[in-house]
């Protein structure tokens, strides 16, 4: 018997918006018991044919869509995805003077549940759902072929996969062996990235045009990087003429890496200070100690991965916040950022104004930020921005 689903009457809306989820509530009929992330042929409730879906039997969104029309879900349409979508980011010149980029946005790329970062030769694979996953050994095979790259080594060490009933993992897919670290550039700075055990995959690419506007801005000003990873944006900040920039991170191995990364760039490491601690204790210590900068980063992980956890995670971006515009020199700058899907930018503009109005600082927005252009947002799929920014500045 065919593989197919058939939905309930009047729950076809969002499908026929070309939104790519199918909720398992939407559901009336499954027929032809298909097994994890194999395809099945979507019908609304009246059988007409809406789209061709990888199953997946223990999530909640029970089947993504591959296909809008009646194709072969095989390995050429893999192939003329992942085709596509780097063909799109070398149309807008987005390899130009980089080195590191995201090929493929899961959803927003046609590939649900399939993200591909490029650092260098080396290429970074997740698979994020059941379908990504029957089709991962496809999906190695095009990659090789279409990016030459010399390895592919797979992070899908992450805990939305559980919820999908696919256990963690990671290693190499292609290659003889992967580098610990690849070297890569953006925005002129050169990064060592370890892409076995490096956060995510290994660098947080999102970022990469709002590092390069935060070096832009803060010309002989002093800078604090909250949450610095391995360095982003403390080096982009040295590089735009920072006078001072002290960066913190909780993670040692982090800071090694940020450390390490200073020292690849002629930047004026005198004037770059690291320190491992927990965000919330230390900028408290610093409002205790009455410590200012002309400018602050709040580049925090994500507080809410669901919008469950929403509530409170809103607490803490606005407990950074209030922290942040409090230790603001007049004029000073915030650069805040939130990364939770679960917090939608209008929630998160709300938040950022509770916290300038409790820590009674006078700021305005002068930009919004959001995430890189190698991280596209598919028109039907909202969902896919997440990544929200705001440039606020202090009265003079
Ligand atoms: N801005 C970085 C990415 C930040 S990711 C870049 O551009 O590359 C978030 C970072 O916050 C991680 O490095 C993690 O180690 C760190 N972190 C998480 N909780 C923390 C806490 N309470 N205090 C300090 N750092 C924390």
């Amino acid at each position: 018997m065919d593989r197919k689903i058939v939905l309930k009457k009047g729950r076809d809306h969002s499908l026929r918006q070309r939104h790519p989820w199918i909720f398992s509530g939407a559901i009336e009929r499954l027929d032809g018991s298909p097994a994890s992330g194999e395809t099945v042929d979507v019908f609304s409730a009246d059988g007409e044919f809406l789209a061709k879906a990888a199953y997946s039997p223990q999530s909640s969104i029970r089947a993504r869509v591959w296909s809008w029309i009646e194709t072969d879900i095989d390995p050429a349409f893999f192939e003329s995805r992942l085709r596509r979508s780097i063909e799109a980011r070398h149309r807008l010149q987005l390899d130009r003077g980089v080195t590191a980029l995201r090929l493929v946005h899961a959803e927003s790329d046609g590939l649900p549940g399939v993200v591909v970062d490029r650092y260098g030769d080396t290429l970074v694979l997740q698979c994020l759902t059941a379908g990504a996953e029957r089709w991962r050994d496809v999906i190695v095979a095009s990659l090789a072929g279409l990016t030459g790259a010399s390895c592919i080594y797979e992070r899908s060490d992450v805990d939305v996969r559980e919820l999908e009933g696919l256990p963690q993992r990671s290693g190499m897919l292609y290659g003889a062996d992967c580098p610990d670290c690849a070297l890569i550039r953006e925005n002129g700075i050169q990064f060592q990235v370890n892409v076995k055990t490096g956060q995510k995959t290994g660098f947080y690419l999102d970022q990469r045009v709002n590092r390069r506007r935060v070096g832009e801005m803060v010309n002989g000003l002093s800078v604090l990087n909250c949450f610095c990873y391995t360095g982003g944006f403390s080096l982009n900040a040295l590089s735009g003429g920072a006078s001072q920039v002290l960066s913190v991170d909780s993670s040692a191995d982090a800071l090694e890496m940020a450390r390490q990364n200073l020292r690849l760039n002629n930047l004026p490491a005198e004037k770059c200070t690291w320190m491992e601690g927990d965000v919330f204790l230390l900028l408290r210590r610093f409002r205790d100690e009455g410590r200012k900068f002309d400018a602050i980063v709040l580049d925090p992980p994500k507080f809410a991965p669901t919008a469950a956890s929403a509530e409170k995670a809103a607490r803490a971006y606005k407990d950074i916040n209030l922290l942040g515009f409090k230790l603001l020199n007049p004029g000073g700058l915030l650069f805040t950022f939130s990364c939770s899907g679960g917090i939608s930018a209008e929630l998160f503009q709300k938040i950022v104004a509770g916290a300038a109005l409790d820590a009674r600082v006078d700021a305005r927005i002068v930009e919004h930020l959001s995430q890189s252009p190698d991280h596209p947002v598919a028109l039907n799929f909202p969902e896919g921005a997440y990544l929200k920014g705001l440039i606020c500045q202090l009265s003079v």
